[in-house]
Formats: structure tokens, C-alpha cells, sequence
């Protein structure tokens, strides 16, 4: 039924923003107003060509790089487009619905008008209520209004216009809004554009993609490059006219061509699409290890983390808890407490579900001979006070055979023992002496001691039905019955998390609404501290003014029985610091944290939608270790975007240096279509290649980087200025070699009249292309690090490696291919001179190992 009525309805999601078609994305790839000039000279050129009864063969090359770019450029940003498909995909909502009888959660996108779903407080709702507990909804993207207002089942009345306003049906929930309190039951009366939130969607189906940090400098830094290059372009072409004093239009155009050419091929138009799709790629990678980024932009940020802040329960521990001891006069009676003030219950193979605190309750109470199936129909549930972690505790009344009623309370010791007012003793009950409070703390502290999670319970009669079901009617008076503790072991790999956190600069710190003592136990175990006092409670934290925390919130590594809003005041201490910060949360409460957060990190399995919706990161699998993953992966990912960086801009600068200079001396070394060639091959495949290298050893052995460093931090700067002269040096290097050794006479006049040496300038020609080419192609290999020898990173790149072979491969063959060789007008090359061009390009390897130990060199003495 759900099936045809998906059919039917179409799926629950709003109208997405309309894409390009392939075409247009090709077109727009050429829409590049150099490209268009290039374009439209090449089609010049090609016309004085055919009058002239020649083969326009340049233009055919050019024509062919030209769209072969554009085709790549379209494959590319497909990628990218598909990565963050993939991701939408993956952090798609779900919620639990009620089919064929059971429980189960299906993604939101598949509900169906008539499905009913089971609410929680943090879930993200649509639909109409049927049955409710203190539900309480916040809808302010559709009413504007802040405060959370109560739903029940009710019927409405209408108003005079025959329609009650939205912000007053206070039976229907709808999309876009959120559960803050309270559980429930609702139909959904309708899905997708058919919502409230449908329509005003058409609003929100546009929304602009974010750009990250480094992205926004290197589009401004693009932009400067490319007027620089333009400048540098219209010098070369009126220098060389005026120069030749040629101004025939052939001429003119031929000069104009290669200045133009030399603009596309250096101008870095592809910087920010590199960074971009290798952004992407990595998201894509850490989203198979269970680190689900929500924002482009928080990778970048991950790398510069200093500070995590994180949960206790289920990040750092394994939230599988087990009751292992117990402190009560009257076992049975805490025993049916604990199980009948539980959402938890027991399965066919009477192992408990639900809640991992209530499943081991309900399972100490199974082995205890109390069958929580059994109690319930002596004792059914007649009302309840949900748990949240302000109170830190929850209430269910019950009514038993004989016509009694019965409360059940569980909750924190500390805070439940306030509420108490007398106590179940072997004698039956008695008042609760200061003496008997005393005896039950230190029984609480002995077993948080032991790092177990200590829950109380206690009970209240009644005379009848109480008249309303609140914290303060209910939970106060209450006789308490004793204490249960529990076991929730580490997460083993959390143990190497820590270490890994401390080797790379990055302070961890647990947050957790537990007891001091259980958490001071579990945070010794982990190493996250050395001493008890670096601990500190949620109620000692409240008597310190927000700037003597400040002065002390280094000093503190975890933070205990702290409420939700205790979260905000840490991380924005830290943020104060200058920190970058990360802050985990599931709760609804929790959102405001993760908000405040640099890095927000909500939990994938505990985690409730309001988290998730606001965290910039989720962790599929709710743990320590993946968070410690994602920042290593971060400050990979923005190093390898450094290499492809450093890569694409030192290959540019050689072209540009290479051109420059040969014009000036007044012979032309490379033509328009061997620089679009090697833009093509080098531009796009080493770069990505270098995207996604694996990695160096020490990326977790440094500090974090600072999150404002520029592009040009750590020498980059010089050594993109040293390696484009290095490649430069040596392609005129090869131009000379082929030109001398080919019968050439080295004078500028010589050199400069294109009818003298034509043979010999072929072989120089063609030897510069074959050098510049392949240094640059072996230069990405040096960029696999920027200050380690590529010899001792004990990795490999074998993508980087097929791009060397393909490149090498083509190069050759539009060299030694006749018919190619003829259309680039390549001479042939001997072996000789091929192995000599060759063995030129591969020195930029030896140089930049030179360069690189002296860089290290320099930098051990310093650091001395
Ligand atoms: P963390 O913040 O590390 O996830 P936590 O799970 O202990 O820790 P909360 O869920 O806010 O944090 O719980 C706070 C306290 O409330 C717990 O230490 C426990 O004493 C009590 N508590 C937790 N779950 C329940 C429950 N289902 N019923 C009653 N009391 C509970």
C-alpha cells in the first residue's frame, strides 16, 4: 500500500533547483571570454588560410585541445555534482514509522499520506497527531515564532473564515518543524510540495553553494593572476610586432595567437574547480569510514581543529551498558521500579531493546525473575513525565490490580536523593536521615569510583489519579529505593584516538551529564587526564563568571553533570582562546553547541534530526576515533590541495618565464598549439592526480595549521618561484642543445629570422616541447611533498603514475608519429636528441631534492 501510494504522491521531498543540461555545462566550459578570442582568431586565421590555399593544420589542433578541454572540464564537474549527490543522499532524514505492525525507520523522502510515525523530542516532523505526551514542537521556519507551542489530540474549531491559523492547530505538526519535548504518535495527512513547507518552497529550491575559505583566496588570487598574465600577453604580442615590423594581417594574427594561447594555457582557471573537486573527492572517502560531511567548508576546517570537545556516552564509551552491582534493602522493589519506568522492553529472546541505560535495567530486572512483560499488565502505565537531561531523570504512573496508584521515578542519584524524603529500609520505610543520605552518596561514589554509571529509582504513592503530569507535581516526596550501577566499557580504539590526539596538538575533552566520579574513572582509563581535579561539575562551573573560566578553561579536561547550555559556555571559552573547537552532541539541546561550535558534530546513530540538521559533520557511527579519522583526513586533503596548488601554479609561471623570454630575445621557442598541448596534459590529471594522494606520515605529528594562513604559508611561495625558473632554465636549455647540435648559429640574428636554421629551429622547437612537457609532468612528482624526499614517503600514486606513462606516451607519439609530427610541425627526433630532452626534463627531480634537504636542513637548525 505504501508502495502505490509513494507511486501515487510522488516522493516526501521538496522541487530541487533545476540543473544544466550536459550541452549547456559544455558550452559554459567554453564560455571563457579568452577561449572565445582564441576561437574566433583560430577561425580568422583558418579563412586567410583557405584563401591562401593552405591547410589550416594549427587550427585543427587548436579547435581539437580546445574542445577536448572543454570535454574534460564537463567530466569533471560531473564528478564533483555526483560526489555531492552522493552525500545529500547519505545524510538523508529518516524517521520511524509504524508498518505492518512494527517499528521501523525508512527515509523520510518515502512516507506516504496515511503512514503513521512515532515521534520523539529532536525529531524533524509531518504530520497530523493522533496521540501525544507532553509533545511540544518548535516551528519557526513556518510561523515565525520562536517559542515552542504544545500539540495534543484535539479537535479544532474552526475560526470565522471557516480556517484555523497555522501557528494555532495545535493537532497538526507539520515539515520543517521540530519535536522539542515530549514523544507521540501522528498521521501524515499529506508529503512533499503538498506540505505547508512545499508551499514556500519555491523560496528555498534555489539556494547558492557555499564557497570555503580557500576557495574565496584563490578565486581572488586567480583574478589577479590572470590580469597579470593578460598584461604580460599583450606585451609579448606588441612586442614581438612591433619588433619584426611586420603588420601584415598574417603575421598579426599569427603573433596574436600565440599570445592568446599563452593566456589560456596559464591562466590558473581551473584553481578553484581543483579544489573544489578534490574537496570532494575526500568527502567522498571519508564518508566510507563513517564521517559524513554536511558543508564543503568544514573540511578545510577540520584541519586547523585544536580543541574536541565530546560526549561520554557512546562516543568515547561503547553505550552498552550492563548492570554489574545494586544497593537496595528491597531488590524486587528496584528492580520492578527500574524495569516499569522504562521505554525499553525485552525481545522474544527476552533481551532488552530501546535505550541502552534502560535496556540494562530492564535486563538487571529479567535476571532479577522480574519479566517486565508480566509487571506491565499487573501495573499498566497510566502517565508519564518524560526523561530530559535538565532533570536528568523520568517519571511513569502506574495502577495496579487492586485499583492503587503507583509512581516510579529513576534517575542521577544526586538528583533524584534531592527529591527524597524518606527511604525503603529492611524495616520498611523510614524518613531519610542526613545520616542515611550521607551512606548513600558514599555508596554511589564507591561504585562511580569503579567508572560504573549509577541510576536511582525511587516511588510514591497515591490516593487517585494524579491531576496533572509535571516535574513539579509528581517528582518530589518520594521514598527512594535504592541504587543500580552499570558497566559501559571504552571504546577500545578510542585509547589510540587520544594518544594520536595529543601527538598531533589537539587537546580532547569529555562532556558528559554523568557523575564526576564515573567520568574522572572513565577519563583517567582514556589518558584525556592525569589528575582528578582537572575535573570540574556543571554546578562548580555556574559559580564561576564567564571571564574567570575563561582564564581557567585550559585547565579543565572534563566537564561532568552539565547541562546542554553548559556546552555553548566551553566552546565559546575556547573560541575566545582563539581555538578552533569541535563539539559533539545528540540531544535537542545540544543544537545551540553545535551551532556555536567551529566544527559542529552531531551523532549518527544517538543523534536526534535537530543536531544533525545543524552539524557541519555526522558520524555514522557515533565515535571518538572517526572524529580524530576526519581531521587527519582533513589536513590531508588541504595539504594535497596545497600540491596541486603548488603543481598547477609553478608549471603556469614556467610557461609564462619560458615565453617571455624567448620573446624577448626575438625567436619563438614554442608555438600556439604546443602550449595549449601541454596545458592539456598537465593541467588537469597530475593535479587531480595529486588530489588524492595518500598522505604523509606526519601529517598527525604537527601542529595544527592556523586556520587565517594563507596560501603562500611555509615557503610556498618561493618555492613556486624557484621551480618555474628551474623548468624554465631547462627548456631553453633543450631549445639550444637541439638548435647547436642541428647546425645552428648561435647569434640573435640567427636566431630571430625564422628562414634561417628552419631545420635546426624545428629540433630546438621540438626538443623545448618534449623538455617542458615532461618536467612538468615530473615535476608533480616532487609535489607529492612539499619538504620531504619523494623517496622515503613509503607510499605510491599510481594514478600520478599513469599519468606520468599517458603523458609520456602522447608526448612521444606527436613527436615521432610523421603525420602528427607534421601537424605541430615537429622535426623527427634521433635518439640522441630524444634522450638528451628527456634527461633535461627529469632533472627538476634531483634540483628540488637538492632544494628540499636544505629546506629541512635549514629548519632542523632553527628549530634547535
Ligand atoms: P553524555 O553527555 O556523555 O552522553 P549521558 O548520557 O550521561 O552522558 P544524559 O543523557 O544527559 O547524558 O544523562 C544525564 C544523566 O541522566 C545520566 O547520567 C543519568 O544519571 C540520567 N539518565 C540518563 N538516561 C536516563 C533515563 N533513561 N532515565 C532516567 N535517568 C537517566
Amino acid at each position: 500500500e505504501a508502495e502505490a501510494r509513494l507511486a501515487e504522491h510522488g516522493k516526501n521531498r521538496l522541487a530541487e533547483g533545476k540543473k544544466d543540461g550536459i550541452v549547456k555545462k559544455f558550452l559554459l566550459q567554453l564560455a571563457d571570454p579568452m577561449i572565445i578570442i582564441l576561437i574566433v582568431a583560430a577561425v580568422i586565421s583558418a579563412v586567410i588560410a583557405v584563401i591562401e590555399k593552405e591547410t589550416p593544420t594549427d587550427v585543427f589542433i587548436i579547435m581539437f585541445v580546445v574542445i577536448l578541454n572543454a570535454v574534460l572540464g564537463v567530466i569533471q564537474e560531473s564528478k564533483a555534482e555526483k560526489a555531492i549527490e552522493a552525500l545529500k543522499e547519505m545524510t538523508a532524514a529518516t524517521s520511524k514509522v509504524l508498518r505492518d505492525g512494527k517499528v521501523i525507520n525508512v527515509k523520510s523522502e518515502d512516507l506516504v499520506p496515511g503512514d503513521v510515525i512515532v515521534l520523539e523530542a529532536g525529531d524533524a516532523v509531518p504530520a497530523r497527531i493522533i496521540e501525544s505526551n507532553s509533545l511540544k514542537c518548535e516551528e519557526a521556519a513556518l510561523t515565525g515564532e520562536s517559542v515552542p507551542s504544545e500539540k495534543h489530540e484535539t479537535v479544532l474549531s474552526a475560526g470565522e473564515n471557516g480556517d484555523v491559523p497555522l501557528g494555532d492547530r495545535a493537532n497538526m505538526i507539520y515539515m520543517g518543524s521540530t519535536v522539542v519535548y515530549g514523544r507521540g504518535k501522528a498521521v501524515i495527512t499529506a508529503t512533499g510540495m503538498d506540505t505547508e513547507m512545499g508551499k514556500i518552497a519555491t523560496a528555498l529550491a534555489n539556494v547558492a553553494e557555499e564557497k570555503t575559505p580557500l576557495q574565496m583566496k584563490l578565486a581572488q588570487l586567480s583574478k589577479i593572476l590572470t590580469w597579470l598574465v593578460l598584461g604580460i600577453c599583450v606585451f609579448i604580442f606588441a612586442f614581438n610586432v612591433i619588433k619584426s615590423g611586420d603588420f601584415g594581417i598574417e603575421s598579426l594574427l599569427n603573433t596574436f595567437i600565440i599570445a592568446v594561447s599563452l593566456a589560456v594555457a596559464a591562466i590558473p582557471e581551473g584553481l578553484a574547480a581543483v579544489v573544489t573537486i578534490v574537496l570532494s573527492m575526500g568527502v567522498t572517502k571519508m564518508s566510507k569510514r563513517a564521517a559524513v560531511i554536511r558543508r564543503l567548508t568544514a573540511v578545510e576546517t577540520l584541519g586547523c581543529t585544536e580543541v574536541i570537545c565530546s560526549d561520554k556516552t557512546g562516543t568515547l564509551t561503547q553505550n552498552k551498558m550492563t548492570v554489574t552491582d545494586f544497593r537496595s534493602a528491597n531488590k524486587e522493589l528496584l528492580a520492578t521500579a527500574m524495569t516499569l519506568c522504562s521505554d525499553a522492553n525485552p525481545d522474544e529472546n527476552g533481551n532488552a531493546v530501546g535505550e541502552p541505560t534502560e535496556c540494562a535495567l530492564v535486563n538487571f530486572a529479567t535476571k532479577s525473575g522480574i519479566l517486565k512483560p508480566e509487571v506491565s499488565v499487573k501495573q499498566p502505565r497510566i502517565g508519564e513525565v518524560p526523561f530530559d537531561s535538565m532533570r536528568k531523570m523520568m517519571t511513569t504512573v502506574h495502577k495496579t490490580s487492586d485499583g492503587k496508584i503507583i509512581q516510579y521515578t529513576k534517575g542521577a542519584p544526586d538528583e533524584l536523593l534531592r527529591r527524597c524524603t524518606k527511604i525503603i529500609t529492611e524495616n520498611g520505610i523510614e524518613p531519610l536521615t542526613d545520616k542515611k543520605r550521607a551512606e548513600i552518596l558514599a555508596q554511589n561514589k564507591e561504585m562511580a569510583d569503579k567508572a560504573l554509571r549509577v541510576l536511582a529509582a525511587a516511588c510514591r504513592m497515591h490516593d487517585s489519579e494524579p491531576a496533572e503530569y509535571t516535574s513539579e507535581a509528581l517528582e518530589r516526596d518520594l521514598i527512594f529505593v535504592g541504587l543500580c550501577g552499570m558497566i559501559d566499557p571504552v571504546r577500545p580504539e578510542v585509547l589510540d584516538a587520544i594518544k594520536a590526539c595529543k601527538t598531533a596538538g589537539i587537546r580532547p575533552i569529555m562532556i558528559t551529564g554523568d557523575h564526576k566520579d564515573t567520568a574522572v574513572a572513565i577519563a583517567l582509563e582514556l589518558g584525556i587526564i592525569t589528575d582528578p581535579s582537572q575535573a570540574i561539575t556543571g554546578a562548580e562551573l555556574d559559580s564561576l563568571s564567564d571571564e574567570e573560566f575563561e582564564r581557567a578553561v585550559d585547565y579543565y579536561s572534563v566537564y561532568a553533570r552539565v547541562q546542554p547550555e553548559h556546552k555553548v559556555k566551553i566552546v565559546s571559552a575556547w573560541k575566545k582562546r582563539g581555538k578552533i573547537t569541535a563539539m559533539t552532541g545528540d540531544g535537542v539541546n545540544d543544537a545551540p553547541s553545535i551551532k556555536t561550535a567551529d566544527i559542529g558534530i552531531g551523532m549518527g546513530i544517538t543523534g536526534t534530526d535537530v543536531t544533525k540538521n545543524v552539524a557541519d559533520m555526522i558520524l555514522a557511527d557515533d565515535n571518538f576515533a572517526t572524529i580524530v579519522y576526519a581531521v587527519e583526513e582533513g589536513r590531508k586533503i588541504y595539504s594535497n590541495i596545497r600540491k596541486a596548488i603548488q603543481f598547477l601554479l609553478s608549471s603556469n609561471m614556467s610557461e609564462v618565464i619560458t615565453i617571455f623570454t624567448a620573446s624577448v630575445l626575438g625567436f619563438t621557442i614554442l608555438k600556439a598549439p604546443h602550449l595549449l598541448w601541454i596545458n592539456l596534459i598537465t593541467d588537469c590529471f597530475p593535479a587531480l592526480a595529486l588530489g588524492i594522494e595518500p598522505g604523509e606520515k606526519d601529517v598527525m605529528h604537527q601542529k595544527p595549521r592556523a586556520k587565517n594562513e594563507g596560501i603562500f604559508a611555509g615557503g610556498l611561495g618561493f618555492d613556486l618561484v624557484y621551480q618555474g625558473i628551474l623548468v624554465t632554465i631547462l627548456t631553453l636549455a633543450a631549445y639550444f642543445i637541439g638548435y647547436v647540435t642541428s647546425g645552428g648559429e648561435l647569434t640573435i640574428a640567427a636566431l630571430a629570422d625564422a628562414s634561417l636554421f628552419a631545420d635546426a629551429k624545428a629540433c630546438g622547437i621540438t626538443m623545448a616541447f618534449l623538455t617542458m612537457s615532461m618536467a612538468e609532468i615530473f615535476h608533480s612528482y616532487n609535489m607529492r611533498s612539499q619538504r620531504h624526499s619523494i623517496f622515503t614517503l613509503g607510499t605510491h600514486n599510481f594514478v600520478l603514475f599513469g599519468a606520468m606513462i599517458a603523458a609520456l606516451a602522447l608526448t612521444t607519439a606527436v613527436i615521432e608519429i610523421p603525420f602528427l609530427a607534421d601537424m605541430f610541425d615537429f622535426a623527427p627526433l634521433d635518439f640522441e636528441h630524444y634522450a638528451i630532452a628527456l634527461g633535461l626534463s627529469i632533472i627538476v627531480i634531483p634540483v628540488v631534492e637538492l632544494v628540499k634537504l636544505i629546506q629541512r636542513t635549514v629548519a632542523k637548525k632553527k628549530a634547535h
